[in-house]
């Protein structure tokens, strides 16, 4: 099989690469394996792309580590800085392809696509930028020493990356990495491969030296356990499901016990109390939940209203929810496209079948939009408790629940009755409601009066079991460097 392939979308036609990006060259894995990936709107295969296997991660993080003791080790830190500033200008010169891989490979609204993109130039233009400022402090004990510390790059680092933002991720992992020295193997998800290894051939341009940064198509199960479980790489970095993250540390433990950092699942509450703006409210829970078509992992998922408005609520939210566009991800317009692969439509069907059992109200969708592609209606239950399986189980679909609160307290307690704990939002407009709401909801994230707002500049991450560590911010360069401390004896004139 070619390395290459011409691809037609509806927008754009472009040249895709296909190999494996190691040491800056499209090759072939070890094995000769190749997988298809599927057109979520059509159910149909895109292209096959080239599989990395664990003798392939072996080859990749050999060039990790020359990149690493070798030429990457001369470039200076504000060339890292210009490297990653010149992948950003390449991205946005080239969005409107991006954007089209990605609505093709993941099935996004191209117009949601073209945010994705956009983020991704800024947050590592935004790395770019912290590149030559990393350092360390001097720090005086007594007359008779100089001591200081150094914030060195951790090593190799394993990144292993979702379907959800195939792109957004890639620009999330290898921003604060390659900015403080490091270099990367990253893996994208079997089910999005192609803005990935599109995002390679813009590495090469750029000018990044061979082995820095290593991008491979390949499964969790074969490619992925044999990063978390390598002996030779210093660090993983995974985006995904609560399920898998425990393995990695599971896996990281018992090899090498490289640092891991995991971005995880949740079950996020979006609380609407009596005194918010209604109209606004809507408009950010109706984002909040059905955004990137509930495959969020912040998802406002557990809608808490306020029983004084909780009857207005559901009518203008199932309003709102219907208006929202579903269908062809390369309509300017669609808003909400499929869900990224068959698996993931029959697991959201199988929870909507579930609650309707359960006896949990359907007040607007459960069913699925059409009769081809992976396409689920915006969906609304109502009259849940607190023991459903949909209340409780991260979805990761267009499906939500709204629960009715007596009063500010009891919208804590519930909100803050999970495991998880990745972000939240409350709706009021009083200043004191917001604050105490703020500060008592165990989560990495809580917006006010607003959702799923994230930028480059905040960190993100989860407490409890959301996950491991932060991302973005200037928090993220803390995951990839070692701290070395120096001191020296100053000998007495
Ligand atoms: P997943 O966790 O299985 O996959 C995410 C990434 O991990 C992929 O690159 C995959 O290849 C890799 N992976 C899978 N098994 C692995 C293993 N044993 N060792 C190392 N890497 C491995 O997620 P999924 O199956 O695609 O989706 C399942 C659920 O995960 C979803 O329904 C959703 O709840 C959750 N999810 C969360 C996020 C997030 O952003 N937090 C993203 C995607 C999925």
């Amino acid at each position: 099989m070619s390395l290459f392939q011409t691809i037609k979308t509806p927008v754009v036609t472009y040249e895709q690469p296909l190999g494996l990006f190691i040491n800056n060259e499209f090759i072939k894995g070890v094995e000769g394996k190749t997988f298809e990936t599927i057109n979520p709107h059509n159910e149909k295969p895109i292209v096959a792309v080239h599989e990395a296997t664990e003798k392939d991660v072996d080859i990749a993080v050999q060039a990790a580590r020359r990149a690493l003791e070798g030429e990457w080790k001369q470039v200076t830190p504000s060339e890292r800085g210009r490297l990653l500033t010149r992948l950003a200008d390449f991205l946005e010169r080239d969005i409107d392809t991006v954007a089209a891989i990605e609505a093709l490979d993941n099935g996004k609204g191209v117009t949601m696509a073209k945010g994705d993109v956009a983020a991704s130039a800024g947050c590592l233009r935004y790395y770019g930028g912290w590149a030559d400022k990393i350092f360390g402090q001097t720090i005086d004990t007594d007359r008779g020493s100089l001591t200081y510390t150094r914030h060195e790059p951790v090593g190799v680092c394993g990144q292993i990356i979702p379907w959800n933002f195939p792109l957004l991720m890639i620009a999330w992992k290898i921003g604060p990495a390659v900015a403080t020295g490091n270099t990367v193997i990253i893996k994208t998800a079997e089910q999005t491969p192609l803005s990935g290894l599109y995002v390679a051939k813009l590495i090469k341009e750029a000018g990044f030296p061979p082995g820095v940064i290593n991008v491979i198509s390949g499964f969790g199960r074969t490619a992925g356990a044999a990063i978390a479980s390598h002996m030779d790489i210093d660090k993983v970095a995974f985006t995904g499901s609560t399920l898998v993250g425990r393995g990695i540390l599971q896996a990281a433990a018992k090899s090498n016990l490289k640092k891991v950092t995991l971005e995880l699942g949740g079950k996020s509450p979006n609380i609407v109390l009596p005194d918010a703006n209604l109209e606004e409210a809507i408009g950010w829970v109706n984002l909040g939940i059905f955004f990137n078509h509930g495959q969020c992992c912040c998802a406002g998922s557990r809608i808490l209203v306020h029983e004084d408005i909780y009857d207005q609520f559901l009518e203008l939210f199932k309003k709102r929810a219907e208006e929202n566009k579903v269908g062809d991800p390369f309509k300017t317009d669609t808003f909400q496209g499929p869900q990224v692969s068959q698996l993931q439509y029959d697991r959201i069907m199988n929870y909507i079948v579930d609650a309707k059992h359960a006896g949990a109200k359907v007040v607007t969708g459960g069913e699925r939009h059409g009769n081809e592609g992976y396409y689920i209606q915006p969906t609304i239950f109502a009259d849940v408790h607190e023991d459903m399986k949909i209340v409780k189980e991260e979805v990761f679909g267009p499906v939500c629940t709204v629960q009715k609160v007596r009063d500010e307290d009891e919208a804590i307690r519930v909100a803050n009755s999970t495991n998880y704990g990745l972000a939240a939002a409350v709706h009021t407009t009083n200043i004191n409601s917001a604050i105490r709401v703020s500060n008592a909801i165990k989560a990495g994230t809580v917006w006010v009066n607003n959702y799923n707002t994230l930028h480059y500049q905040m960190p993100f991450g989860g407490f409890k079991e959301s996950g491991l560590g932060r991302e973005l911010g200037s928090y993220a360069l803390e995951n990839y460097t070692e701290v070395k401390t120096v001191r020296i004896h100053l000998s007495q004139a």
